[in-house]
């Protein structure tokens, strides 16, 4: 029996998303809400009680951090993570310089122990990534 809660966040933008260069922000169309772009990556196990929280729903949400989202009952990260009596966070994915750094941050905020898998992350840029990893680590991030 796994006794840790897993949690998914999604990206889940709306075709006018403020962040989409189209649009003026700075990055490419990502995550479309409803499209293959928004799906969990083909072959990922997601346990049947995993939860998955979606961020950056609306045009002006920046979205970076999973504490920016919610699941599909409207349960905000850190609801989810309370009702669960989480006390310790561990982060992967993309990107590090990111939502990577910023939901660990945000984890921080809230008092849990945050670990940071650093085989399981990946930046946008390497400098920036170097940062993020210092700035997390200068917050009490664990990161081996
Ligand atoms: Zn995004």
């Amino acid at each position: 029996m796994r006794d840790a809660l897993v949690v998914f966040t999604m990206d889940w933008h709306p075709a006018n998303h403020s962040q989409f260069k189209i649009n003026g922000g700075i990055w490419p169309v990502h995550c479309v809400q409803g499209t293959p772009g928004a799906q969990l990556v083909s072959g990922l196990d997601v346990p049947a009680d995993a939860e998955i929280v979606k961020k950056g729903t609306q045009p002006g949400e920046d979205g970076y951090s999973g504490f920016e989202g919610v699941n599909d009952h409207g349960n905000s990260l850190l609801e989810i993570l309370r009702a669960h009596a989480v006390r310790r966070v561990y982060v992967c994915g993309i990107a590090t310089d990111y939502c990577v750094l910023a939901t660990a941050l945000d984890a921080v905020k809230e008092g849990y122990e945050v670990h940071v898998l650093p085989d399981l992350i990946a930046g946008v840029d390497a400098s920036t990534s170097t940062k993020a990893i210092e700035q997390m680590k200068a917050n009490g991030v664990k990161i081996y």
